[in-house]
C-alpha cells in the first residue's frame, strides 16, 4: 500500500481543486462512510519519482451540485463542521501526513481555528499547513498570519494557477 496524504480543512478552500490538479483524468476510487454521501476521494499520485494516495476530504458537495451550506447529516448547519472535523479525525488515524489547506484570501476562521487546535493536540504525524488561493506577491505576503494557528510554516500556493505547488509537493514528500 502507498503513503496516504489526506488534504483535510474546512468547504470552500480548495481542497478538491488541489486534489483535481494531482490526479486530473486518472480515476478516483470513492470511500463513502455511513451516513455520508461520497465524504472521501482517493487517488495515487506521484513527485519526485515517490507514489502516494491523495485523499480529498469534504465530500463532493461541490460536485453534485448541492450547495455546500446545505450538505449535513442531517441538513442542519452545524453538520458541516462535524463532518470537517470528523475527517480531520479520521485523517489523524490514517494519514501518513496530512495536509491542513486554508484560504489566504479569507484568513484565519473560527472554523480554521478549531481544525488546528484538533490537529495541534492529537495528530503525531507531520502536519503540512498550505494556504491557497495566494494568487498574487501580496496574497503571498499575508500568509504569514497563519504562522499564528501553531502548526509551523505556511507554504502559499495557488491551486488554480499553479504556483508554490512543488514547493508543497517537496515538502509531502520529504514528510513522507
Ligand atoms: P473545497 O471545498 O475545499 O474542496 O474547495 P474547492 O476546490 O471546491 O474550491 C472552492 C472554490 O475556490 C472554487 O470556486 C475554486 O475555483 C476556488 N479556488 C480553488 N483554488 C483556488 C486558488 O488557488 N485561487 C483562487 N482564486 N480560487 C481558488
Ligand atoms: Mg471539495
Amino acid at each position: 500500500m502507498k503513503p496516504l496524504v489526506a488534504i483535510v480543512g474546512r468547504p470552500n478552500v480548495g481542497k478538491s481543486t488541489f486534489f483535481n490538479r494531482m490526479i486530473g483524468e486518472r480515476v478516483a476510487i470513492v470511500e463513502d462512510m455511513p451516513g455520508t454521501t461520497r465524504d472521501r476521494l482517493y487517488g495515487d499520485t506521484d513527485w519526485n519519482g515517490r507514489e502516494f494516495t491523495l485523499i480529498d476530504t469534504g465530500g463532493l458537495e461541490l460536485g453534485t451540485g448541492i450547495p455546500v451550506g446545505q450538505v449535513g447529516l442531517t441538513g442542519q448547519p452545524g453538520d458541516i463542521m462535524d463532518h470537517v472535523m470528523s475527517q480531520a479525525q479520521l485523517a489523524i488515524e490514517e494519514a501518513d501526513v496530512i495536509v491542513f489547506m486554508v484560504d489566504a484570501r479569507a484568513g484565519i476562521t473560527a472554523a480554521d481555528d478549531e481544525v488546528a487546535d484538533l490537529l495541534r493536540r492529537r495528530a503525531t504525524k507531520p502536519v503540512i499547513l498550505a494556504a491557497n488561493k495566494a494568487d498574487n506577491a501580496s496574497r503571498r505576503l499575508d500568509v504569514v498570519e497563519f504562522y499564528s494557528l501553531g502548526l509551523g510554516e505556511p507554504t502559499d500556493i495557488s491551486s488554480i494557477q499553479g504556483t508554490g505547488t512543488g514547493d508543497l509537493l517537496d515538502r509531502i514528500v520529504e514528510a513522507l
